[in-house]
């Protein structure tokens, strides 16, 4: 066995793999960008060499770089993790020929598969089932229009470099081919550097399996069964699960068995996944799954295989790339109950799933849940990297334990400034057709507002949180019912909301944070807008009650318009916004910043407009 390791990546996956390293007495090495300086894999790792700029061009997928901090470090192998440098077949080179040992698959392995249309035609020669379709020999854009129209729309017109979801464009109708056919090309030329694409039929209902298959260097193959990843978004994989729902031992023999044939095919060493695409419309069955690509190295929802088969998959990558055998053979490998993973990415799902960024000042995940994750409480989501914050892993006896126990944890976070789609997955978690297991790729895209979390908490959680503002025993009285009640203002999130209860008092926080359905909210003590005793008629801004001025907001001279903030005062635990009566000119500002003034002092006076 190898006694150091490099991880050529960062986050949790970077995470994942020092602690099987650790535990089999591994020496780990980092790898951080300027931006991952204080970052958790940097920490954890008993070393951790700098590699340059915040931008991954610039540090994380520089081959040189990294090889460079392994000989330094004096690390003797190197795992890549997921994405970056993973499925880099100059670098598995690069990496062999500077005398260290790859944790991952050959490079002729990994070039074999790396390539759409030449991967189907070397399984479509090893026997295992491919999409129909063609695979483009020819990339005139007549012969690619003939074979679209032979095949029978839909297509789905696929980059033949393409990965990540992009690429890829679905064609309904002959007439709209040409263009689908030029779009494709250009975002495959900008993002891919090759523009060839081939072209497959649309599966209609498509479930989305795949396998898991492990190789040694002496030959040997298993597999560790299936996952199903259908609950994607723009292709992109939200939720998945081992085993997959609906499919029966035989079908999973049949598709397993292919998968392994696949592996066989280009010689295969170390963890890769084939993956398969299945025509649900009439359940799982072995003569409508075929063959998509196959993935040369560690995928980011391995966890669930490892629940249900109870194998530590980078210990076994580790092992391998070492030189060791397969550590069990199939018939000692088994299926034992359902585990889920749910993807927790920093992204707001009500701003088209934008990405947050900004400090974790709130970081509350746990539960009946394994989590693997790369940050914590205080770190930054920085724009840098790809927003994933934690994977979430549950593992029960039954498909529904699973989900259910995921929704929960789910729905339990607390994470707060920086947004994330948790209430959005416990949304899908409890879609009807996800939790009969009937879903397929495109139930997202079908299900769009439904699946949106609540847009503010329920009225229970509003009055609570309200409540814990203004104080216990306020809070008693309105639950009673008890007269007077009173409508006040809120800052939910920084917009104003009412809030039907009884006066602030002058104990309590000074602002609560409401979580609820995986969402979490800012609730902010009250603020009353107003112009100011005696303010309205002449311009003379006075101040309600005394004070504290914490905020001004113009100067003298400035043109203010009718309702425009003037200054803050606070008082009572209370922000009180001064507003302009009327449009006009601030003519004297009597006050400043951190004053503090009594009841009834003038602190701006507004000049009315000439007209
Ligand atoms: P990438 O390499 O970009 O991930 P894939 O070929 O793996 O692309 O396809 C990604 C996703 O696109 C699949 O998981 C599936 O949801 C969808 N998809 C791919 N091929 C087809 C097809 N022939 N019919 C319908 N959907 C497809």
């Amino acid at each position: 066995m190898m006694k150091s390791l490099l991880i050529a990546n960062r986050g949790e996956i970077a995470c994942r793999v020092i602690r099987t390293a650790r535990r089999l007495g591994i020496r780990t090495v980092a790898v951080f960008s300027e931006a991952d300086a204080t970052a958790l894999h940097v920490r954890l790792a008993d070393d951790a060499v700098p590699i340059g700029p915040a931008v991954a061009r610039e540090s994380y997928l520089v081959s040189e770089k990294i090889i460079a901090a392994a000989h330094s470090s004096g690390a003797e192998a190197i795992h890549p993790g997921y994405g970056f440098l993973s499925e880099n077949a100059g670098f598995a080179e690069a990496v062999q020929a500077a005398g260290l040992v790859w944790v991952g698959p050959s490079p002729e392995s990994i070039r074999a598969m790396g390539l759409k249309d030449a991967a189907k035609a070397r399984m479509i020669a090893a026997g295992v089932p491919v999409t129909p379709g063609y695979l483009g020999e020819d990339q005139s854009p007549e012969r690619l229009q003939a074979e679209a129209d032979a095949i029978g729309y839909p297509v789905l017109i696929k980059a033949v470099a393409g990965g990540g979801g992009k690429g890829m464009r679905r064609v309904e109708g002959a007439g709209d081919f040409a263009d689908a056919l030029q779009s494709c090309r250009r975002e495959a030329a900008a993002s891919f550097g090759d523009d060839r694409v081939l072209i497959e039929k649309y599966i209609l209902s498509p479930r989305h399996i795949e396998v898991q298959v492990f190789g040694d260097k002496h030959g040997d193959v298993v597999h560790l069964f299936e996952r199903d990843c259908s609950l994607q978004r723009r292709h992109q994989k939200v939720i998945e699960e081992a085993p997959a729902p609906g499919m029966d031992a035989a079908t999973r023999q049949q598709v397993c068995a292919a998968a392994v044939r696949a592996a066989e095919a280009v010689d295969y060493v170390g963890a890769g996944t084939v993956e398969f695409i299945a025509d649900a419309s009439q359940g799982l069955s072995a003569d409508r799954i075929w063959f998509m690509e196959m993935n040369t190295r560690l995928q980011v929802e391995h966890p669930v295989t490892e629940a249900i088969t109870g194998v530590d998959l980078v210990e076994w990558q580790l092992r391998i790339a070492s030189g060791e055998p397969l550590p069990r053979r199939q018939e000692q490998l088994a299926i034992d109950g359902w585990a889920m993973e749910a993807r927790l990415y920093a992204e707001d799902p009500r701003k088209g799933f934008l990405p947050s960024t900004g400090t974790l000042e709130v970081f509350e995940l746990e539960g009946q849940a394994r989590i693997d994750t790369g940050v914590e409480q205080g770190a930054v989501i920085s724009p840098f990297y790809d927003p994933m914050i934690a994977k979430v892993i549950t593992h029960a006896d039954t498909r529904d334990e699973a989900r259910e126990q995921l929704a929960e944890v789910l729905e339990e976070a607390v994470i707060w400034p920086v947004r994330t789609n948790a209430g959005f997955l416990v949304q899908a978690l409890r879609q009807p057709e996800f939790a009969a297991g009937t879903m397929d790729t495109g139930l997202i895209a079908r299900e769009g507002e439904a699946l949106m979390p609540p847009e503010r908490p329920s009225e229970d959680a509003l009055r609570e949180a309200a409540g814990a503002l203004v104080g216990e025993r306020r809070l008693a009285g309105f639950r009673l019912n008890a007269p007077p009640r009173r409508t006040a203002s809120f800052l939910l999130d920084g917009a104003a909301i009412e809030v039907v209860g009884s006066q602030p008092e002058d104990e309590g926080a000074e602002a609560v944070l409401i979580s609820e359905a995986g969402q979490t909210w800012e609730l902010r003590h009250w603020r009353i807008t107003g112009t100011g005793a005696g303010g309205a008629g002449d311009g003379a801004i006075l101040s309600p009650m005394p004070g504290r001025v914490i905020a001004v907001d113009v100067a003298e001279g400035d043109r203010v318009a009718k309702g425009q903030m003037l200054l803050t005062l606070e008082a009572m635990k209370m922000e009180h916004g001064l507003i302009a009566p009327f449009d006009g000119t601030v003519g004297a500002l009597e006050t400043e910043v951190g004053a503090q003034v009594s009841e009834g002092a003038l602190l701006v006076r507004i000049e009315a407009e000439e007209s």
